[in-house]
């Protein structure tokens, strides 16, 4: 039921700072001795969409017909974990930067589904949060990438509510932990704080 090395899925709202929190988490583990990887799910659908030549932009993504997100979903799931155990053995740490819920142009989808979780194996799921309010303001600031498509602060408000229970629901597969992260303004080293204080405990 579980990999040679942990696995803790990273989720929260678009916006919210997982990328953020999971660098400053990765830095504190390896100053403490530990071995770590983090990985972007993103990324990997990303890659396999750019080398069919279909988009070039993360946030296109989930604009995609769902058929081939589901696609490129798949090929991620299997594609990390054989990166993975490549690259760690069994006191590693396996980080995936994700969505338990995504907002598609064909409604809310699982990020997370069993298909995935039968790869990945998680030991634990984090979902950061911080104040609707917050988020959406986190959105606006940052000009590097395209969120306008998550409604403002209604949006977020929604989603988050139905994202925390995506991710239970996925925990329930193969008895993952659930950890709730807040991510205060100004204080991501905190939400890093506390995520491994979570993890050396997995
Ligand atoms: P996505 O799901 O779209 O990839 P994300 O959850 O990874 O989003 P980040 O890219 O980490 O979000 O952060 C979004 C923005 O919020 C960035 O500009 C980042 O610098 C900022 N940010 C993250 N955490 C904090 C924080 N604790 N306080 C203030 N700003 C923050
Ligand atoms: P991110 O940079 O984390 O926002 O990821 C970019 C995009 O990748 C997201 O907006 C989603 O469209 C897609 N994505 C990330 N993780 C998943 C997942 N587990 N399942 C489906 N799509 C995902
Ligand atoms: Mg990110």
């Amino acid at each position: 039921m579980r990999h040679p090395f942990r696995v803790v899925i990273v989720t929260g709202v678009p916006g919210v700072g997982k990328t953020t929190v999971l660098r400053l988490t990765a830095e504190k583990a390896r100053e403490r001795g530990l071995n770590v990887e983090v990985v972007n799910f993103g990324s990997f659908m990303l890659d396999y969409a750019v080398r069919e030549g279909i988009i070039e932009d993360r946030d296109k993504i989930r604009t995609l017909p769902l058929r081939k997100q589901l696609d490129l979903q798949a090929k991620a799931a299997k594609a990390i974990i054989e990166y993975a155990k490549e690259k760690l053995g069994e006191d590693g740490y396996l980080f995936i930067d994700t969505h338990a819920l995504v907002r598609t142009v064909a409604g809310y989808w699982p990020g997370l589904p069993k298909h995935v979780i039968d790869h990945l194996l998680p030991d634990m799921i984090a979902v950061v949060e911080a104040p609707p309010e917050v988020v959406a303001a986190r959105q606006e600031r940052d000009k590097t990438r395209y969120r306008k498509d998550f409604g403002g602060v209604e949006g977020v408000r929604r989603l988050m509510e139905y994202a925390r229970a995506a991710s239970f629901a996925s925990a329930v597969f193969y008895a993952s932990t659930v950890a709730i992260i807040e991510n205060p303004e100004g204080r991501a080293e905190e939400a890093a704080e506390k995520l491994l204080s979570y993890i050396v405990n997995l």
